[in-house]
């Protein structure tokens, strides 16, 4: 499953903490799009999140179309409450960097999921037809129904819900490699 020449890479973008593992082995789950349906107040608001994105059926099909995946993980305080559009910036900019080098590398398939929600606008259209970024805005994992929680303590890597804006977050993307 490993593939050394994707590690290189995993490298050279600055994602030196991360693990492999088969899509098979990402959970799926039907309580992660109700909690984004029935408890998230910015529900219907983003073109990368539901209802703008597939079932969780569909979900389920297509990490598992992935015999390889890799999880990236990037610990941050937000001691100041800086919001991830600048906790994260430059992490996502590599990262989308990442999947095209991959891409190019010849892993036709390679998509990566990052781990915030899309903030490329101060006001979302929150339609995928209008979205002003196409080709930078992913869905994070939780978009798609992945239990972030049971699919990274699965691989020994902690999460934790936190209390306090100055513990450390362990954040959390995905990147789909064939
Ligand atoms: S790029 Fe803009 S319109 Fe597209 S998902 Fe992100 S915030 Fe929404």
């Amino acid at each position: 499953m490993e593939k050394p020449r994707v590690e290189d890479r995993l490298r050279e973008y600055g994602f030196d903490d991360f693990r492999w593992l088969s899509g098979k082995d990402i959970v799926v789950n039907q309580w992660v799009r109700f909690k984004c349906q029935l408890m998230c107040q910015r529900y219907g608001e983003s073109a990368v999140c539901p209802p703008s994105l597939p079932s969780i059926a569909a979900c389920r099909e297509f990490f598992a179309e992935y015999e390889s995946a890799v999880v990236l993980r990037k610990q941050k305080t937000a001691e100041h409450r800086e919001p991830d559009s600048v906790l994260f910036r430059e992490i996502d900019d590599n990262l989308l960097a990442l999947e095209r080098a991959v891409f190019l590398d010849g892993y036709y398939k390679a998509m990566a999921l990052p781990m915030t929600v899309c903030y490329l606008c101060r006001e979302c259209t929150g339609d995928r037809t209008t979205c002003r970024h196409k080709d930078k805005a992913r869905p994070n994992p939780e978009a798609l129904g992945v239990d972030v929680f049971a699919t990274v303590r699965a691989l020994g890597y902690p999460v934790e819900v936190l209390n306090d804006y100055g513990e450390t977050m362990n954040r959390y993307a995905l990147l789909l490699v064939e």
